[in-house]
């Protein structure tokens, strides 16, 4: 069937500043633009533009424009342009529409509508320039008291505590699987764990054998597929993190495309090449906080409790009861990820319309785990849509441990969030296997703009902290009385668990 979709963008290259060096027709991952010996110029196939700008990024006359066609629908805030134009491509397919990264659509912001606190006259700030800033974090269970003994006249712990991972700053890569992703892009992330003193995800596509020397820096998954996962891989990783759900699919499972699944993302997942990868949604041996409780301690066992284990959740409604099980399952880290968590690919009516905002799940599950006297029994590392630094603070103060980056991440790499990682066209070599566009990120300068990232982050949260009086992280973390909410009914008020502007 002939698509009747009009193209989302209108690509124009300007005869006048065109020298048809032909760069942009090898650069475009979508084979959007070619040359035409015929007429002696470049030619575009709108239908096939996804605005991802490599073309307009490297052409060396800033001769191609990118326009939204805006003017292919009229005007209806009802039956608005894209809510036509997924009918029509249904109606051409009769398939489910895919999508990729986080939820787009206009839901509140609740980072936006939460001011930072300063202090001013009778509470001194501190310049952080000449004072130490404390951005260290340790992550996982915290006994609930300490007790000490004499031995041979010398103080000493008694009290046993169990693996905890130390971080210099408390933001750490979220789980991006190898073959969602590229090597290189494991690679710059690695690296850049290592240079900051955080901590890569491996997200559910095993760990190549050749990152196995950055075992410190990384978080190892096993997710419902199992893919890749056994016994050295679980003890490479500095802990382990158990995925039962992700903010961008809540409730279903993950598919890989089997034209992602080359020799090198084969035998790392221990999959056929050119097979589709499916998790299935559930973990087909849990079903209940108990079976959850049992997979926690039989990874426990095989890493002979040395390591933190994590259980990756979904933000969905009654997180907070979700969470609490989780804990008293015996997780050492609670992750929770919110509706505009990115992804490789999802059905775009899950990840529009299902889960929660992760402002509003972080501070109902601080709540209820502080309100059940089990908060020091887990570290919470959240995320799903954080974007810089304020956010970073923010959530510390509604009480995140740590934070967690995906889209951020993959954007200093050079993602420009075209959404069509699903494909596996993506024409910045992050989100694909085509070894032409791999090539393209130097995992070396990979590392080194995520490194920069993450570096500026810490100055700037330095600064935050010492403009609210603290010298460290610790000081602010769960402290929402130094949070005041702009713009937000009291129910949301009261769920964040903060005060109005003004009060
Ligand atoms: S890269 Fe720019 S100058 Fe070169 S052919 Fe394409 S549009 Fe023309
Ligand atoms: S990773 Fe690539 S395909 Fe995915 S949104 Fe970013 S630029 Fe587009």
């Amino acid at each position: 069937m002939i698509s009747n979709v009009p193209p989302e963008f209108n690509v124009d290259i300007s005869d006048r500043k065109c020298v048809k060096c032909k760069r942009c027709t090898k650069e475009c991952g979508f084979d959007a633009l070619s040359y035409s010996k015929e007429f002696d110029c470049i030619i575009a196939d709108d239908s096939k533009c996804v605005a991802c700008h490599r073309c307009v990024t490297f052409c060396p006359k800033n001769a191609i424009t990118i326009r939204e066609n805006q003017l292919a629908y009229k005007n209806n805030y009802n039956f608005t342009a894209s809510v036509r134009k997924n009918i029509q491509k249904q109606a051409n397919t009769g398939g489910i529409l895919l999508t990729a990264m986080g939820n787009d659509r206009p839901y509140p912001i609740y980072w936006d509508h939460m001011l930072i606190d300063a202090c001013q006259v009778t509470n001194p700030s501190i310049d952080p320039l000449r004072e130490p800033m404390e951005l260290r974090t340790y992550i996982g269970r915290k006994p609930d008291s300490l007790e000490f003994e004499t031995v041979d006249g010398k103080l000493k712990l008694k009290t046993r505590i169990g693996p905890n991972i130390k971080i210099d700053v408390p933001v750490v890569f979220a789980a991006m699987s190898y073959g969602s992703v590229s090597y290189n892009v494991h690679k710059s992330l690695m690296k850049a764990a290592q240079n900051c003193g955080t901590l890569m995800n491996t997200g559910e596509g095993g760990l190549h054998k050749d990152f196995y020397e950055y075992k410190d820096n990384v978080i190892v998954q096993c997710a419902s597929g199992r893919f890749g996962v056994h016994g050295d891989y679980l003890n490479a990783g500095a802990a382990i993190e158990i995925k039962v759900g992700q903010g961008a699919k809540p409730g279903i499972g993950g598919h890989l495309p089997g034209e992602k699944v080359d020799e090198e993302v084969s035998k790392t997942r221990m999959i056929p090449q050119g097979s589709d990868a499916i998790s299935p949604a559930p973990h087909h041996d849990i079903y209940s906080i108990e079976d959850l409780s049992q997979l926690i301690y039989a990874l426990k066992e095989a890493t002979e409790y040395k390591k933190p284990i994590s259980v990756k959740v979904a933000a969905v409604h009654n997180i907070a009861a979700i969470c609490s099980g989780i804990v008293r399952a015996g997780a050492d880290i609670v992750t929770i990820d919110g509706f505009r968590g990115g992804t490789g690919a999802a059905p775009l009516v899950i990840r529009d319309n299902v889960g929660i905002p992760i402002e509003l799940a972080l501070a109902a599950v601080d709540d209820r785990l502080r309100k059940e006297g089990i908060r020091n029994h887990a570290s919470i590392i959240c995320g799903g849509g954080i974007r810089h630094s304020g956010d970073v603070i923010k959530a510390i103060a509604l009480g995140a441990d740590a934070v967690m980056i995906g889209t951020s991440a993959l954007v200093a790499l050079g993602c420009r969030v075209c959404q069509k990682c699903n494909t596996g066209k993506c024409s910045w070599g992050i989100a694909t296997q085509k070894p032409h566009l791999t090539a393209r990120l130097d995992p070396e300068e990979g590392a080194l703009r995520l490194t920069n990232l993450l570096n500026g982050w810490s100055h700037e949260i330095q600064e935050v902290l010492g403009a609210l009086g603290v010298n460290s992280l610790e000081s602010l973390r769960g402290n929402r009385e130094r949070l005041r909410g702009i713009g937000l009914d009291e129910k949301t008020l009261e769920i964040l668990g903060i005060k109005p502007a003004g009060r």
